[in-house]
């Protein structure tokens, strides 16, 4: 694994050796991060990435389900650069400003749905969660009801890294070893359509959960209750589509029990699933927050945002005690820098017409993905447009999986990589999340390397004897 080649800019040897001495790397296996150290990508354009030995691979992962737009677009880059030279950062607290946090607070308020109208930055999804809980709970203690506190979130959900957002997050394997705010947060079932009740139908299933949701209130007390948080479609959980209609569902049991909707829309939002805001175009629903990053600036800067109801607002937004300041927000909320990104990406969103892009070649692409379902290992393919998954098992008819240390999300995405492709290993699922200017030819250069990777995977599983 040790880099080989130098490219002519960097000396590479020499970072790997840095990085691997120095770098504690976000989520990184170090039972093979000492010895093997990492991989080192120094180059990018369109849908390529290149790493310092000079191999070339289509990204199929947008970086982390956020470079949306595409890499190497020189004029988001050129649009941070001119900000950055005329005013790279200055406070937004106590009532200062920068055109590009206004510009920017203004569109989002024009592309997200008709009622929400204002904008609290961040710096990324988890700092947009936390932030998040934290207004809601400032809400109703305004309001007069601080007992409404508990969030109720769901299992295998994926909200971020923040003490509070890792609380919410439902991903056992996550938390291990790390504790959890566990006096705020409950879990629901997550809506797992292909590991559903034996005998169940997908309407009866869907029936099911919003009854375990309405038995959790019951049992909570709807006066303790301050919000459901909830991805449209799961994400890092497994790219996880519930049963048709139980967002809608679910959003009516909120508004019957005072309960805020939060939508975490990180990973859906801003072209993934053929809309900038899925939960009301694609779901059919209106919640109180969604919460957005990622994609908001391709991410080509930090940036998240919490987009807030009119309704919630008046409360937020009117002072309350004498002298009352909102007293909360980061350094960086609205940083020109990053809010110029952004309004430029926006820009090329609507200017290139990438949802048309997703609307059009996602389903294509989820078309192709399930041919692959003759192989070996692949017991369920899934997603909705450019969020997809495999999900790889030893025996279909069971849905067994394969043993932890068979790594079979590992084996996949290394045979991809080795034949020009990076997909996203997530124990034993593999996700296909790409930026959204992959052609049908994109998609058709993909499927035939994952082919070509899942027969190799089946290969090496018999020869190893898992199979
Ligand atoms: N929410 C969702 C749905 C996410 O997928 C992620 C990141 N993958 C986050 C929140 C956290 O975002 P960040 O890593 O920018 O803090």
């Amino acid at each position: 694994h040790r880099p080989t080649h130098t490219s002519p800019a960097l000396d590479t040897q020499s970072l790997w050796q840095k990085d691997k001495d120095h770098f504690i790397h976000p989520f990184t296996d170090f039972s093979t991060f000492h010895e093997e150290g990492c991989d080192l990508i120094t180059d990018s354009e369109g849908i390529y990435v290149q790493d310092s030995r000079g191999n070339r691979f289509i990204d199929g992962i947008a970086g982390l389900w956020c470079v949306n737009v595409g890499h190497g677009r020189a004029e988001i880059g050129q649009a941070m650069a001119d900000q950055a030279t005329r005013m790279a950062y200055f406070s937004t607290f106590n009532n200062l400003s920068n055109a590009p946090a206004s510009e920017l607070a203004a569109k989002l308020a024009e592309l997200a749905p008709a009622h929400l109208n204002h904008v609290f930055y961040s710096c990324g999804g988890s700092t947009a969660n936390d932030a998040t809980i934290r207004l809601v709970h400032y809400y109703f203690n305004r309001l007069g009801k601080p007992d409404k506190k508990r969030i109720l979130s769901r299992n295998n959900a994926y909200h971020g890294t923040t003490y509070l957002a890792a609380s919410l997050t439902g991903i056992e394997s996550n938390n291990w070893d790390f504790d959890t705010l566990d006096h705020l947060v409950t879990h629901l079932s997550e809506a797992n359509c292909y590991r559903r009740p034996e005998g169940m139908s997908e309407v009866e299933y869907c029936d099911h959960l919003v009854k375990e949701f309405e038995d959790a209130i019951a049992e909570i007390g709807a006066d303790n209750i301050a919000a459901f948080i909830a991805e449209p479609i799961m994400g890092a959980g497994g790219v996880l589509v519930a049963p048709e209609g139980y967002l809608k569902r679910m959003q009516a049991v909120c508004r019957a029990n005072d309960i805020l909707l939060i939508a975490d829309e990180v990973v859906t939002a801003f072209g993934r699933l053929g809309h900038f805001f899925a939960s009301e175009a694609v779901f059919d629903t209106q919640p109180d927050i969604i919460n957005c990053a990622k994609g908001l600036s391709s991410g080509y800067a930090p940036l998240g945002a919490t987009l807030i109801s009119d309704e919630l607002y008046e409360v937020l937004g009117t002072p309350q005690r004498k002298g009352g300041v909102l007293s909360t927000g980061f350094t960086y909320s609205g940083h020109p820098v990053s809010c110029a990104a952004a309004l430029k990406n926006i820009e090329i969103l609507e200017r290139e017409s990438i949802c048309e892009n997703v609307r059009e070649v996602g389903p294509y692409l989820e078309e192709r993905l399930k041919t692959l379902s003759h192989h070996a290992t692949v017991g369920d393919v899934r997603g909705s447009h450019f969020m997809m998954c495999l999900e790889n098992v030893a025996d279909k008819a069971t849905k067994d999986l394969l043993p932890v240390e068979a790594r079979v999300g590992d084996r996949v995405a290394a045979e991809a990589q080795r034949r020009g492709l990076i997909i996203r290993p997530v124990g034993h699922l593999n996700i296909v999340s790409p930026p959204l200017i992959w052609t049908r030819d994109t998609v058709d250069q993909v499927i035939a390397i994952l082919d070509e990777a899942l027969a190799a995977t089946t290969a090496s599983l018999k020869e190893d004897g898992y199979l």
